[in-house]
């Protein structure tokens, strides 16, 4: 059977990195699941049934954050083109007296649930609407009282399910409020329209985050009621900051900001594909086999550590391994596969390049060394001009200084390196010194000697 998964963003902010990695695991089953050969779809459904916050410039920021990371979807669906189909889904569930109408205000149902809690009861829906005969329904029609809707939940069938990251999960529909799935004016809330588009599109796996755990109770009773199997549901951990806590800033770090930062999508994608499991992180797998090794059993069921550190640091190692076509078009006109070879064990992010390109192209600006390291550069400099450029010119530029001066250590490599790089730290000089090459090497060692 083809596993189908979906992404489900509501358009009405941006992704922030808990969605992403929902999004990032959902579209990893669904590619581990083609990989194997048995057929994998991931879609991306945009749930803008509540047309007063959902926004365009958001469903085309949901799409363009997918696109960075490489997650494209099989296919897109929109909620708010599939009205005709709740419609007919929901007449079914009225012939079936599975929805009800109900007229009590806010205020009312808050009276009630502060009633009930007084009596140390449950705060749950107590039905009252169920009661009402067709006469008490036209008399508030005649009012111009327009009802909400209802989820009858079956009180005599336990809802029980083996959920993918929580295990076994049992709730007991009476402890629990008939959901509202649709408004007065009409329009509809989450619950319902999720589960026909789930049934529709022959969703096969629902993974959302643990906030749904309650939703997914409800659900399995509206999949049932529409006739339908429920797919395997699983439920993630919550993302956490690096202290461990609920973080705001997580709630809200989006990708434009990681991208600001220089995160390239690989170390974003390394990192979130095992966040929430032990596994170790590994800069070196790419996303096939993340997938093929990505396992809902592997995760846990605490919090999920979001390390921003570690994030940067794996985007260093990751930087360390991409092949230059990867980054030619993000890369400062000039640099060629060689420079790019030369500077990416150096960067910890592909921005820095240009300051590297720079060190190799010029100019470069070399601090005013003393007198004796003077002397020793206006040496390096006589000695680099009688070299054989093709040959390792670094290697003998150092052996011969070394013969001549009897320096070694630090003190022959440094003003060296300060003289034809400007700083003291960076790529390997041997790989460096051909790069810049003979008349700016040259150009650069009679300068700094003065
Ligand atoms: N639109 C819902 C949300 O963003 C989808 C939840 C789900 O995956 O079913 O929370």
């Amino acid at each position: 059977m083809t596993t189908v998964t979906r992404f489900a963003p509501s358009p009405t902010g941006l992704l922030h990195i808990g969605n992403i990695r929902t999004a990032l695991h959902n579209w990893l089953i669904a590619r581990k699941a083609r990989l194997s050969g048995e057929g994998g779809r991931f879609l991306l459904r945009i749930d803008d049934t509540d047309a007063a916050r959902s926004r365009e410039d958001y469903v085309e920021a949901i799409r363009a954050d997918l696109a960075w990371l490489g997650l494209h979807p099989d296919g897109e669906e929109r909620q708010s083109a599939r009205f005709a189909l709740y419609e007919r889904e929901f007449a079914r569930l009225v012939a079936e007296g599975r929805v009800y109408r109900c007229y009590e205000t806010a205020q009312e149902l808050d009276l009630k649930r502060k009633v009930a809690l007084g009596r140390g009861l449950p705060p749950i829906y107590d039905r009252a609407a169920l009661s009402l005969s067709e006469a008490d329904h036209a008399a508030k029609a005649a009012a111009g009282e327009a009802p909400h809707w209802r989820f009858k939940l079956d009180h005599d069938t336990p809802i029980a399910w083996v959920d993918g990251i929580r295990g076994p999960q049992h709730f007991d529909p009476r402890q629990m409020s008939d959901p509202v799935i649709r408004r007065a004016d009409g329009s509809w809330l989450y619950m319902l329209p999720s589960v026909i588009d789930d049934i529709d599109m022959g969703v096969t796996q629902v993974l959302r985050g643990e906030d749904h755990v309650t939703n997914t109770a409800v659900q399995v009773q509206m999949f049932t009621a529409l006739g339908a199997t429920p797919p395997a549901f699983a439920h993630e951990a919550l993302l956490v900051g690096a202290e461990g806590k609920l973080s705001k800033r997580l709630g809200s770090l989006g990708l434009a900001e990681l991208r600001e930062q220089g995160i390239e999508p690989e170390a974003l994608i390394a990192l979130l594909a095992r966040l929430g499991t032990s596994d170790p992180v590994d800069p070196a797998l790419g996303v096939d086999e993340l997938a093929a090794s990505f396992d809902l059993a592997r995760f846990g069921r605490a919090p999920a550590r979001f390390d921003e550190t570690e994030l940067m640091r794996l985007n260093g190692a990751i930087l360390h391994h991409l092949p230059f076509a990867r980054v030619t078009a993000q890369l400062p006109e000039g640099i060629d596969e060689a420079v790019w070879q030369a500077i990416r064990p150096n960067l910890a992010t592909l921005a820095e390049a240009t300051v590297w390109w720079q060190v190799i192209n010029g100019p470069i600006e070399a601090p005013l060394p003393d007198a004796d390291t003077a002397a020793y550069l206006a040496q390096a400099a006589q000695a680099a001009a009688a070299l054989d450029w093709a040959a390792e010119p670094w290697q003998q530029l150092t052996a011969t200084l070394k013969a001549a001066t009897g320096r070694k250590g630090k003190d022959l490599f440094l003003p060296l390196r300060l003289a034809l790089t400007g700083v003291a730290h960076g790529p390997e000089m041997a790989t460096l010194l051909p790069l810049i090459g003979r008349e700016e090497a040259l150009a650069r060692l009679a300068r700094a000697a003065g």
